[in-house]
């Protein structure tokens, strides 16, 4: 959406095609069929073709061209690609994944199933009621962080209350034209995560760059 506008701005969309393909079934499935129908259309809306269970298998740079698993093949100028996710080789070797290939661990409190060892943010694979797993996104990694680091405090000073993450986030969802989506709520819910979906507007794209703002002014 962001390549969108900057075509738009440049008087330039006409003449150019963006297609999205993803491996997903559809944009944030895990926050159930109304955030996925609300992030789908917006994408639509702007003309670009959105292509669902479309998993890159290999890209020929020579040629420009894509390859899917399903068979398909699609053609680019500009390929802007998100490569895959995967744990580090040093927590791999160090035997902290488990089956899912990723770090289990118990979902309020952070901790491995080696006594004293915690992790946190894309590392790990908390299982969901509904059947996917908490989404990787910096907004968990973040509260994650906190419930860890007061519960070492905690145990360390011998005083305090412990705390534990309680699976609530949101996220802004840049939409372009200086206006952003922004979704919040529970993933932690059952039986599926209660998460509400706010159209584009201008105040939350206002409200993302003050979140920036603020966290590069208290950590910078
Ligand atoms: C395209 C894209 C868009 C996204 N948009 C959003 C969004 O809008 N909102 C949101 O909340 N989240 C978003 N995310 C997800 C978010 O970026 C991640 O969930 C978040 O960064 C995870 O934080 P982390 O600390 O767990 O891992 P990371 O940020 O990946 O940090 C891990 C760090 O470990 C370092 N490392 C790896 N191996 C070693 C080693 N052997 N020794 C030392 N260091 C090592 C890496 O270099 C890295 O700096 C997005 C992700 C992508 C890819």
């Amino acid at each position: 959406m962001l390549i969108d506008a900057d075509l738009r701005r440049r008087g330039l969309r006409d003449s150019v095609s963006i297609d999205l393909f993803t491996a997903e079934p559809g944009p944030m499935g895990v926050a159930g069929p109304e955030a996925t129908a609300a992030v789908r259309g917006m994408v639509e809306a702007k003309g670009i073709a959105y292509h669902p269970e479309h998993q890159v298998t290999r890209v020929d740079a020579a040629t420009r061209r894509l390859f899917f698993a399903n068979g398909v093949e699609a053609g680019f100028d500009l390929l802007v690609h998100v490569p895959p996710i995967r744990p580090p080789r040093v927590v791999v070797d160090a035997g902290l994944t488990g089956p899912t290939g990723w770090v289990e661990v118990d979902r309020h409190t952070l901790d491995t199933r080696f006594p004293g060892v915690y992790a946190i943010g894309d590392v790990t694979a908390i299982p969901l009621a509904m059947g996917k797993p908490l989404p990787k996104a910096g907004v968990f990694a973040h509260g994650q962080a906190e419930v860890v680091a007061r519960n070492i405090a905690m145990s360390i000073a011998g005083h305090g209350a412990a705390v534990r993450f309680d699976g609530h986030g949101a996220c802004f969802v840049e939409a372009g034209g200086g206006r952003a989506g922004f979704g919040s709520g529970d993933f932690y819910a059952e039986p599926r995560p209660a998460v509400l979906m706010r159209r584009p507007r201008r105040m939350w794209h206002a409200g993302k760059v003050l979140f920036e703002k603020h966290w590069f002014w208290r950590w910078l």
